[in-house]
């Protein structure tokens, strides 16, 4: 492990002064909330931060429902969040793709804000023993384009890397228009969870919109996205502890046996969440018929670049949207 110093600021603005950069391997600070992921990435060489500010107890960790919808502080754990009553009652979705992910030691421990900014867990990335990593080391080059990429993105690739965003969570925020609140020395602003990671294009070295300094100090869930029928569907190579090979968000409203609003999300496809508008609009007005749901399902597909390993995710992708639409339809 490359020796740092460990920052333990005693107030948020405190911790904003040290300008910690999330989410890059160049950069000489960088925090850590429950560190889940960043010291499996220290012990492993793979960031070599000088300095390491820690966001425990400056942050908040309250979660609120009201009028407005729901506000997850970032400092929230993933077992609180998944087990809120309030949660589990009026965004189930959320709940649901929490319970899917990691371990329950994992979810003790690991919080919102990290869980968002985690990184990829592309195996070249993760193994320095590998030199082409543009992620990594921008300009090295990608070892999975040519490599062994069964894991790896089909949508929203570039030639430089093509490495899946991870988080489950985040796939169904993005499917319930979420937002991040984000606190920097500038002041507050607010990011819809959308647009918070960014296509790797020819920068994959830069994964999130966060500016030097700035943490995300909350999500926020519209209240409109409450009360839908929803389902978060992972499929995975073993039953539990184990990320996306595809996953599926889908919220829907019905009017009678007819879907009236539909909302649906990618995730273990994507270089980011994604989400599927084309599908959406395609799902609107259409009943439960497995054909219809195929048909609007089989639009996903646009854009898709496969790269022989993982070509089997588009047609998976597009059964796990009719499976997550039939199970979300089905809910009482
Ligand atoms: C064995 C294992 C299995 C897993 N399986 C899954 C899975 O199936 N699905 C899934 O989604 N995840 C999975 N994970 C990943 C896990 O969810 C993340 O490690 C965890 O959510 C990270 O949260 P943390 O608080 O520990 O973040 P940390 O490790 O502390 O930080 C992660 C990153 O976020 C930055 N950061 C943290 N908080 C903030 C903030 N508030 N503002 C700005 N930057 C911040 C840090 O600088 C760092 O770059 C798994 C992890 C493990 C170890
Ligand atoms: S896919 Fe991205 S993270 Fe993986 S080796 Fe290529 S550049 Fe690195």
């Amino acid at each position: 492990m490359h020796p740092f110093v460990l920052e333990r600021p005693r107030d948020l603005s405190a911790a904003l002064s040290f300008g910690a950069q999330a989410g890059r391997n160049d950069a000489p600070v960088e925090y850590i909330a429950g560190g889940t992921d960043m010291v499996q990435l220290l012990q492993e060489y793979v960031r070599r931060p000088d300095r390491l500010v820690s966001l425990a107890g400056v942050l908040d960790d309250g979660i609120e429902i009201g009028p407005q919808g729901l506000r997850l502080g970032a400092a929230a754990t993933m077992a609180e969040v998944a087990a809120h009553q309030a949660v589990v009652e009026h965004f189930p979705l959320i709940s649901q793709a929490l319970l899917n992910s990691a371990s329950p030691q994992v979810r003790n421990q690991a919080t919102m804000g990290g869980n968002l900014l985690q990184r990829t867990r592309c195996p070249y990335f993760r193994d320095v023993g590998y030199e082409a990593c543009n992620k990594r080391v921008p300009g090295s080059g990608c070892a999975a384009l040519d490599g062994e990429n069964r894991w790896h993105a089909v949508l929203g690739t570039s030639d430089d890397c093509i490495a899946v965003h991870p988080s489950d969570l985040a796939v169904a925020l993005v499917a319930l228009d979420a937002s991040v609140e984000l606190r920097g020395t500038g002041g507050d602003r607010s990011v819809p969870l959308s647009d918070l990671h960014r296509l790797p294009r020819d920068t994959p070295h830069l994964e999130a919109v966060l500016e030097p300094g700035e943490v995300i100090t909350a999500i926020t869930v519209p209240a409109t996205a409450a009360g839908l029928r929803s389902h978060y569907l992972k499929v995975r190579d073993r039953a539990s502890f184990e990320f996306a090979v595809v996953s599926a968000a889908v919220a829907i409203e019905t009017d009678g046996a007819r879907i009236r609003q539909a909302r649906v999300a990618l995730g273990g496809v994507g270089t980011k969440p994604w989400r599927l508008p084309n599908v959406e609009t395609a799902l609107a007005g259409a009943d439960f018929e497995p054909a219809v749901l195929r048909q609007a399902a089989a639009l996903a597909a646009e854009g898709t670049r496969g790269r022989g390993h993982n070509d089997f995710k588009i047609e998976l992708m597009q059964r796990a949207i009719v499976r997550a639409v039939e199970i979300a339809g089905a809910r009482a």
